[in-house]
């Protein structure tokens, strides 16, 4: 076991061979002990509170060919579509003024957004509504980055995938980034004082059960602030959306129940962090996938806020839900699932608690 302060533990939580016992569990009584084990410890340290983050997907152009994503730059099925700033200006005015307090912007790899056009919309941002700001915009230059802290950037959100640097490149073909980048990019981020997210899809074509006991003690690692964990859903018009998964030797499945475990796991090991339940998990899941994910260990809710015309074109996965929702209509609904799980819908910005611990920051929950 590695020996080092992370998480709040001196020691990772259970072993690698732990981690897979849990994996490949199926006997329903213990899954049972799993959920509870996840429920007790977010309850114990994020405790009863859900955050919610709007996000709005500024742009679909991608220079990357990532081999699961329906919008990487081979796809020419895509209407490629990039909003304006008055765009993604009137979006966000419109989820502060629905109740959000943190607005999370996704694209592709798009380097048609400037620097500076992406700094004067965090100021713009920042001074009209106060709102939380995560960047999600995928890997650029360490200068870039800089600046948009200093533009008031509070959050950066790039995931991994994978902690198996082998498998991270099968799925990463030709231009597209490398493993090291992106965990250089995470280390940088910290530095420069993000609240930094990573993540993984589970049931990737080639990933094993220690591939995602690896990830889990990785996170534990990095001391991560948030954490996204969903399943892969194969992408028809994508390179690993043909796969044959039994070509595969100890081959992770990409169902709900394998997703849940993961997630259950990641909040015993990062019990501090901000863990989503994700959009993926409810697309396999549309009556109770969220909930679910709430009741096993997550403690934030991302719903899709981008313009409404605009949701069916970032198509990274074929079936996403939320696809019609305005954000009144689906607060409401957020509310009524929050309240019967007995929880409540945090009125802060949300800053994770693991941020605020790793950096000495005073503690506000
Ligand atoms: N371009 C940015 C943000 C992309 S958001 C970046 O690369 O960081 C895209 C996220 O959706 C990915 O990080 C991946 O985890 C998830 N995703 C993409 N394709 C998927 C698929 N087929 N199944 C499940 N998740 C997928």
């Amino acid at each position: 076991m590695i020996n080092r302060s992370r998480n709040g533990f001196h020691t990772a939580p259970m072993s690698k061979q732990e981690i897979i016992k849990w994996l490949k569990e199926e006997d329903p009584r213990r899954l049972e002990e799993l959920w509870r084990w996840a429920d007790i410890v977010r309850e114990a340290s994020v405790g009863p509170e859900i955050h919610l983050r709007a996000i709005i997907e500024i742009s679909n152009y991608c220079r990357r060919a990532c081999g699961y994503c329906g919008i990487n730059c081979h796809n020419n099925e895509v209407d490629r579509y990039r909003l304006s700033e008055e765009q993604i200006l009137n979006s966000v005015r419109q989820v502060a003024d629905d109740g959000f307090r943190t607005v999370v912007l996704q694209s592709g790899e798009d380097y048609g957004f400037s620097v500076q056009m992406i700094d004067n919309l965090i100021r713009k941002i920042k001074s009209q509504t106060g709102l939380a700001v995560t960047l999600s915009l995928g890997e650029r230059e360490k200068s870039e980055l800089r600046q948009w802290k200093l533009a008031g950037a509070d959050r950066y959100l790039l995931k991994i995938e994978t902690s198996n640097p082998q498998l991270f490149n099968r799925i990463h073909p030709m231009q597209s980034s490398s493993w090291s980048n992106r965990l250089e990019m995470l280390h940088f981020l910290m530095d420069l004082g993000f609240e930094i997210g990573s993540g993984i899809m589970v049931g990737i074509p080639g990933q094993t059960y220690e591939d995602l006991a690896d990830d889990l003690l990785t996170f534990w690692e990095l001391d991560i602030d948030m954490l996204g964990i969903g399943p892969f859903i194969p992408h028809p018009l994508t390179a690993l959306g043909q796969n044959n998964y039994s070509a595969f030797k100890d081959q992770t499945p990409n169902t709900e129940i394998t997703a849940h475990k993961v997630n259950a796991l990641a909040r015993v090991f990062c019990p501090d962090s901000n863990i989503p339940t994700t959009t993926a998990l409810a697309t396999l899941n549309k009556t109770n996938g969220r909930i679910l994910g709430l009741q096993r260990g997550a403690n934030v809710i991302m719903p899709n806020m981008t313009p409404i015309e605009y949701r069916p074109l970032y198509q990274i996965y074929p079936g996403r839900v939320c696809l019609d929702e305005s954000g009144k209509q689906l607060i409401k609904a957020i509310h009524q699932t929050v309240k019967s799980l007995g929880r409540v819908i945090s009125d802060d910005i949300g800053m994770s608690r693991n941020y605020l611990k790793r950096t000495g920051k005073k503690i506000a929950i």
